[in-house]
């Protein structure tokens, strides 16, 4: 008989009832260092005080008012994130699949409204991802995640990851953008090079395109920059965020400039639930932590070690990682052994991570990680690795043996 919960997942037999920084504590007692922070998303761990208080004092005053009124909450948000951006202004939604819909709804709209209504198509990558609904099935691509759902929405076309030639053989008559990653996350936590990012930028300068950037996963400080894009030097001209902008609290948000976001009057673009006082309280607490003076800094100098210890024990379990990537504390391992059985160690550790594609273990702690919880990870990830080891010895002796 089916769940009463539809199965659309494959659920680890665990149920955790309650968190503390990157902790999470499971129902049966036991205890496990969150290094998934519920897909990228729980950026300021678990009960964390000031969100914690922010949302609660926020919901006993008012949760819910709708678009038809003023929100404080969200124009002060909103004019932090254009403060803390490239962007002139803001729209709140709630996913970030609404978000990437609403920032092709940006792209097309604004070639319709400056005479290029020919321009309707967006420019995607292999092994991106952008979210479920229909259009964002079409974004990314991924036959896996397309079958079955009928007519694929039109209007993009995929290139391969970081190469120039092929991105410029793809621009045609009916180009509007490109809408890139700067770190894809499901596909893999594969960074893009970030000379990568600056021909992109000129290409859509050269050619009048909107270059959108997807930082749902990388945005927020995950990569040690409140974006990722500014790793590159470079801004785009719309970018959608979601995942860690509400810190578990579900939000996201399109920040766009105004030669963009001008286009979208009254009436052209909504959503019920999109910034209410509610989210837009956990946001800005959000925000608040973000941008206190060193937080970020933080987060670079602890991803920078996590990198340097993941490096060592990939080089003394070569028979289970074959590499580490990423960036900030956005990092995969991509693994020897399917990595469904490194996780299955991972887990036996106490560690909690996430898959991505191309047999990546992907490690993205909440932002608040400590450098303790830092070393247990790794003191757990290399306890996991040598589990795996002996198993790959007794599978296959010839490449133990490399
Ligand atoms: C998770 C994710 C999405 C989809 O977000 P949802 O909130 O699940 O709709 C889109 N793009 C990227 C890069 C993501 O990581």
């Amino acid at each position: 008989m089916i769940p009463a919960l539809m199965p659309t997942y494959n659920r680890a037999d665990l149920a955790f009832e309650r968190g503390d920084g990157a902790w999470l504590y499971a129902q049966d007692g036991r205890r496990f260092l969150d290094f998934g922070a519920g897909i990228a998303t729980s950026s300021l761990g678990h009960g964390h005080p000031q969100l914690v208080a922010a949302i609660a004092e926020q919901a006993a005053r008012v949760m819910h008012v709708s678009n038809l009124y003023r929100v404080p909450q969200a124009e002060r948000l909103a004019a932090r994130l254009v403060a803390a951006s490239f962007a002139d202004s803001v729209f709140f939604c709630n996913s970030g699949a609404e978000a990437n819909e609403g920032m092709v709804k940006m792209i097309r709209k604004t070639m319709a409204e400056t005479g290029r209504a020919e321009r309707h198509r967006i420019i995607c990558f292999d092994g991106a991802f952008h979210g479920r609904t229909l259009a964002m099935l079409a974004a990314t691509g991924n036959a896996k995640y397309l079958a079955g759902f009928g007519p694929v929405v039109e209007g993009f076309d995929h290139v391969p990851f970081n190469n120039m030639n092929a991105l410029r053989d793809a621009i045609g008559p009916a180009t509007a953008g490109i809408i890139v990653e700067p770190v894809q996350g499901e596909g893999g936590v594969r960074p893009a090079d970030l000379q990568f990012l600056r021909e992109l930028r000129a290409a859509c300068d050269e050619f009048g395109l909107l270059l959108g950037m997807d930082e749902i996963q990388c945005g927020m400080g995950r990569t040690g920059k409140l974006f990722a894009h500014e790793w590159a030097g470079i801004t785009p001209d719309v970018m959608s965020l979601a995942k860690g902008i509400g810190g578990g609290f579900p939000m996201g948000a399109i920040l766009a400039r105004e030669a963009v976001a001008r286009h979208l009057t009254p009436g052209t673009h909504g959503t019920t639930f999109g910034g209410n006082p509610l989210a837009c309280a956990a946001g800005n607490a959000v925000l608040d932590v973000l941008l206190a003076p060193g937080f970020l800094a933080g987060v670079d100098r602890r991803g920078r070690a996590l990198w340097q210890a993941l490096e060592a024990v990939v080089r003394d379990y070569p028979t289970v990682f074959t590499g580490l990537r990423g960036a900030g504390l956005m990092l995969g391992l991509v693994c020897r052994p399917p990595q469904a059985e490194v996780q299955q160690a991972l887990l036996a550790e106490g560690l909690l991570a996430v898959n991505a594609g191309e047999n990546v273990v992907r490690l993205v702690p909440p932002l608040i990680v400590t450098d303790a919880d830092c070393a247990s990870a790794v003191a757990m990830i290399r306890a996991a690795a040598a589990r795996c080891a002996e198993i790959a010895k007794v599978a296959a002796p010839g490449l133990a043996a490399q």
